[in-house]
């Protein structure tokens, strides 16, 4: 048999998708299973976006685009994504539309790194695995930073000073973040900025899939501190904020970058789909009441899993500040039933409570000193919630009970 490359065994995955699988086989053999597993909305497209979409179709907008986008989604992608920060200048040929945001962070690697050359690219830890994956699989460096349960999963700036090297090229930063909910705070991206310019190889991939998704008060990137815009790949799309992410539309802009992410889709997708470009246009210059509805529904439904969570023996839960996840940490209530740690909890969970969840071992390895954590997409209607937490409370006396 002939072998495979490096790059394709080294090639990681989403281990969401891999407990998916666990779930559904679960739930097909009749067991009633709670999920908190997806990251996702849990609403429809808004109606006017579903709209556009069909206006597409019937209109004839069939054909292949250009690779970069439409000039219409360009145009608006580029005064919506400055207007949510600050007033950035970005002009409509610094943007990039792709099938999602999730490509870019593809792209990004390769743009700014080279195979087997050393180069270096920091990334949060936990985090989304794509950015590990995609690191290690185009032959850079990962070289993780850890996040704090003490600064609200930020990482430390002193930390990223202590990290970065010559051979960093990359800095790949995550806010509202993805498995904790943790935001940098602007003083912490002041900080993040006053480091890189002293070493101004490095460039910056904001990964702001989640920007709408912020609680408290106004979003803020790192592009807008003095200084960082120019080296700024900025990430963001329609998956979360529009409910969108089975259209694969996501959009990247930066000024240097943008004609060379745009080589990268003509060799390979080409562009994204073009009827999903025709709905994401309306999705950002429609109207907006769906996108508000359903981020005034996350926020009361984080507040509710907080404060639920709060009372479950053994676990203790930070309330986010933004995107649609909570990260408890639960290492007293392992210590209480005797088991080794937040995978074996999670998967006796599963199977002796019916509730599915993800662990932190599924978004990089345990930081050290940090304890157990799991993850719970709260994108799960106030039913779920509420059943599925009172689950895991009876699961934990339960097995209390036992062990003493
Ligand atoms: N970045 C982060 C942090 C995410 O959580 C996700 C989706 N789960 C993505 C990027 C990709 O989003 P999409 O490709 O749907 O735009």
């Amino acid at each position: 048999m002939p072998d495979l490359s490096r790059r394709a065994r080294s090639l990681g995955t989403e281990n969401a998708f891999v407990v998916l699988a666990e779930v559904n086989a679960l739930a097909r053999q009749g067991k009633d299973i709670i999920s908190f597993c997806i990251g996702q909305p849990d609403f429809p497209a808004p109606d006017n976006v579903q709209e556009a979409a069909i206006r597409a179709i019937k209109g004839g907008k069939h054909g292949y685009t250009p690779s970069a986008g439409i000039d219409e989604l360009r145009t608006a992608a580029a005064k919506y994504m400055a207007g949510l920060r600050g007033g950035l200048p970005i002009r409509p040929e610094d943007v990039v539309v792709g099938a999602g945001a999730k490509p870019f962070i593809a792209y990004a690697v390769l743009s700014t790194t080279d195979y087997g050359a050393g180069d270096e690219v920091i990334y949060p830890n936990p985090g989304f695995p794509i950015y590990e994956s995609q690191i290690v699989a185009n032959g850079a460096r990962p070289v993780p930073i850890h996040l704090h349960e003490a600064r609200d999963f930020a990482f430390d700036p002193a930390e990223l000073e202590r990290l970065i090297t010559p051979k960093t090229r990359l800095l790949i930063l995550n806010y509202p973040h993805n498995p904790t909910g943790g935001l940098l705070a602007r003083r912490d991206l002041e900080a993040i900025a006053a480091i890189l310019r002293k070493h101004p190889q490095v460039w910056i991939y904001a990964d702001e899939i989640y920007s709408r998704l912020c609680y408290t008060g106004e979003f803020f990137s790192i592009a807008q501190v003095p200084g960082m815009y120019e080296r700024t790949i900025i990430s963001d799309g329609a998956s979360k904020t529009w409910a969108m992410t089975g259209w694969r539309i996501g959009f990247t802009s930066n000024p240097v970058l943008a004609p060379v992410f745009t080589r990268w889709i003509t060799n390979t997708e080409s562009c994204a789909s073009q009827i999903s470009q025709w709905a994401a246009l309306e999705a950002i210059t429609g109207p907006q009441d769906a996108a508000a509805m359903m981020r005034a529904s996350f926020l009361e439904r984080r507040d509710l899993i907080v404060g639920l969570l709060n009372k479950v023996p053994g676990v203790a839960c930070r309330n986010p500040g933004g995107a649609f996840y909570v990260w408890p940490n639960v290492t007293e209530a392992c210590r209480m039933i005797g088991v080794a740690d937040s995978e074996e909890f999670r998967q006796r969970l599963l199977h002796e409570a019916g509730v599915a969840l993800l662990a932190d071992i599924h978004f990089g390895t345990r930081v050290p000193g940090e304890g157990q954590h799991v993850r719970f997409s709260y994108a799960a209607s106030r039913q779920a919630i509420e059943q599925g937490v009172a689950r895991m409370a009876e699961f934990i006396r339960k097995n209390i009970q036992k062990a003493a």
